[in-house]
């Protein structure tokens, strides 16, 4: 059986590798030139981690991970919320190594990637037509190249061109807040959240002494800012340290903007011989940080529902079964987490800061395992 998959993403790459360890025979086309990846980093919770080893990936990127030591949960003028989780607590509760890992996302692809033969990522293919004939399907690309496949498995992310041509066109729901990241020298060993008033700043450290940190800010969408450095020093200026440390040394470009987004969570995820993956099925906003791990739960899951060797409509209709409540209860959590953690009202935050002050400390290593117990 021959499968196409569409867009080099987590989703594709490990779709790829996965469907690969199944017996298929797998071309991959990306609309990117080469293999790229811009982002920031990206946490690996402890249900990404178990599907990676599920499709022979995890030994790679473990290599590039730097696992969490200890997180921490603050105000904006620094005031502890929540009491500080060594990951040992977290580790002897799931009973699993590391719970949360972080790794720079160009690492993560490029540890992926370089689980496939050569020859399986082509670059430089846009598609543009899908046809299912009821027998194959038939993929055009925007270079003129044609190919033909028993399936193909649409990873090409939340935008996905194959969602809409399985009938959604609609565009993504603006969470109501902007996020901007970058990565920046500095040594710091651990995990930390700061939520103030309509925004909110995260570092989590990663290998080779370099820290991953993220401002979410309530804004108008699409909103552009000319001077970053400028525009953060004078949002971010009057924060605890070392919040405003972060601002001034992130290199200048360095800095990614993107504009949350999600959709609302449906079922129609495939038709005939196509099937979506990843952020192009469920996207969800990053509050959780799940997202990339739910692309890698996907791959693992496509990988043993093809090694049982079922009909194709039995092996998609099988994956939304198994996959919609997981990543429907996680874009659930995550906005909720969001809009609580972008209240911007003084008396709305006090009580906020408060009743977690009181009741994380209980629920809190509970919580925050949640996700991270699933086994795909
Ligand atoms: C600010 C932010 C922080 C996040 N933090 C985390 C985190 O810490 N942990 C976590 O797990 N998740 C996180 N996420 C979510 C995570 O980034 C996504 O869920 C994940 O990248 C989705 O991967 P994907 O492969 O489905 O889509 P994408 O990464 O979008 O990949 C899609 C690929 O398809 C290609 N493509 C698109 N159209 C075409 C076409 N027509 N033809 C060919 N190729 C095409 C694209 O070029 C791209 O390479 C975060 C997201 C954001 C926005």
């Amino acid at each position: 059986m021959k499968a196409i998959v569409i867009g080099s993403g987590i989703a594709g790459l490990s779709a790829a590798i996965a469907l690969r360890k199944a017996g298929l025979q797998v071309v991959l086309y990306e609309r990117a030139p080469v293999l790229t990846e811009v982002g920031a980093g990206i946490s690996l919770w402890a249900n990404a981690l178990r599907a990676l080893d599920a499709i022979g990936a995890g030994a790679a990127v473990r290599e590039r991970l730097q696992p969490l030591r200890v997180s921490e949960f603050r105000g904006d003028e620094g005031r502890t919320i929540a009491a500080s989780f060594p990951a040992s607590t977290l580790e002897n509760a799931l009973g699993y190594q590391p719970v949360l890992g972080m790794i720079h996302r160009a690492d993560l692809v490029d540890a992926l990637a370089s689980d496939l033969p050569a020859g399986t990522a082509r670059y430089g293919f846009d598609v543009t037509v899908v046809r299912d004939t009821g027998t194959h399907v038939e993929v055009a690309f925007a270079n003129g190249h044609r190919d033909v496949a028993d399936l193909v498995i649409g990873a090409d992310g939340i935008h996905s061109k194959i969602r809409a041509l399985l009938g959604d066109a609609s565009p993504p729901r603006y969470a109501g807040y902007t996020c901007v990241r970058g990565v920046t020298a500095m040594p710091s060993g651990y995990l930390a959240e700061w939520w103030g008033r309509g925004s909110r700043v995260g570092i989590t450290t990663l290998r080779d002494r370099r820290v991953y940190c993220w401002a979410t800010i309530n804004a108008p969408p699409t909103q552009r800012i000319d001077d970053m450095r400028a525009w953060l020093s004078e949002r971010f200026g009057g924060w605890a340290d070392p919040v405003p440390e972060l601002m001034t040394t992130t290199p200048d470009g360095a800095f990614l903007q993107n504009d949350i987004v999600d959709r609302a969570p449906t079922r129609h995820w495939y038709r005939g011989r196509c099937l979506l993956i990843g952020d192009a099925a469920h996207p969800t906003t990053p509050n959780l940080g799940q997202g990339g791990c739910l692309a890698i739960e996907d791959a693992a899951c496509l990988w043993q529902l093809f090694a049982q060797s079922n009909t194709l409509d039995d092996i998609f209709s099988a994956f939304v079964a198994r996959r919609y409540a997981r990543t429907t209860a996680i874009t659930r959590d995550s906005d909720r987490l969001g809009r609580i953690g972008q209240w911007s009202g003084w008396t709305a935050c006090w009580w906020r800061d408060a009743i977690i002050r009181r009741i994380l400390p209980r629920i809190g290593v509970q919580e925050l395992l949640k996700h991270a117990r699933h086994v795909e």
